[in-house]
């Protein structure tokens, strides 16, 4: 049984995350979506909240959960058996920081595989903070995230509309 586990912040959770966590799942026979509880940049969302919309969103996959956790992300992959640890690739931007923190994790964990898919087109230039970004200046984003993280990003006040 293979186990992959897909670390983020999630804050929130876009369609560019659901299209790698969708494709992940035709792959591997659990895909666990792990929301990293403290991460370096600011979030908008509590932990609560990105679990709760990263959750909803993914009922609909077979084999794909949702956890939060707070420790290293290679411990965290330990406790839940995790053999591949999975990683979205944007054509601009994300290349080098994910192949040094591929080199980092393989350190820290021999054996731990980094798998990085390849963003699909459509989603090539999302980001969670450029969502956030276009929603806080009233920009419709609907097309970009589910429904249920849309009416999120307006409660926060993050969307005029
Ligand atoms: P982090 O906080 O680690 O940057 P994110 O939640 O922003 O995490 O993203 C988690 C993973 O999903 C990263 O590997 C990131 O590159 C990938 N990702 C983010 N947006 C997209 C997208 N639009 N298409 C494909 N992968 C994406």
């Amino acid at each position: 049984m293979i186990i992959a586990l897909y670390p983020g912040s999630f804050d929130p959770i876009t369609n560019g995350h659901i299209d790698i966590a969708t494709r992940a799942s035709k792959l591997f026979d659990r895909t666990i979506i792990g929301i990293f509880a403290t991460p370096e940049k600011r979030v908008t969302f509590t932990l609560p909240e990105r679990v709760e919309m990263a959750k909803k969103a993914t009922a609909h996959l077979k084999g794909v959960e949702v956890m939060p956790y707070s420790n290293i992300t290679v411990e965290f992959a330990k406790e839940v058996k995790a053999q591949v640890l999975i990683r979205g690739l944007r054509a601009i931007g994300d290349f080098e920081w994910e192949f040094e923190m591929a080199m980092m994790n393989q350190m820290l964990s021999p054996g731990l595989e980094t798998v990085c898919f390849m963003a699909s087109q459509e989603y090539q230039f999302l980001s969670a903070s450029l969502i956030k970004e276009v929603a806080s200046l009233g920009g419709d984003v609907s097309s970009l995230v589910p429904k249920h993280v849309a009416s999120a990003l307006k409660k926060k006040g993050l969307s005029k509309r």
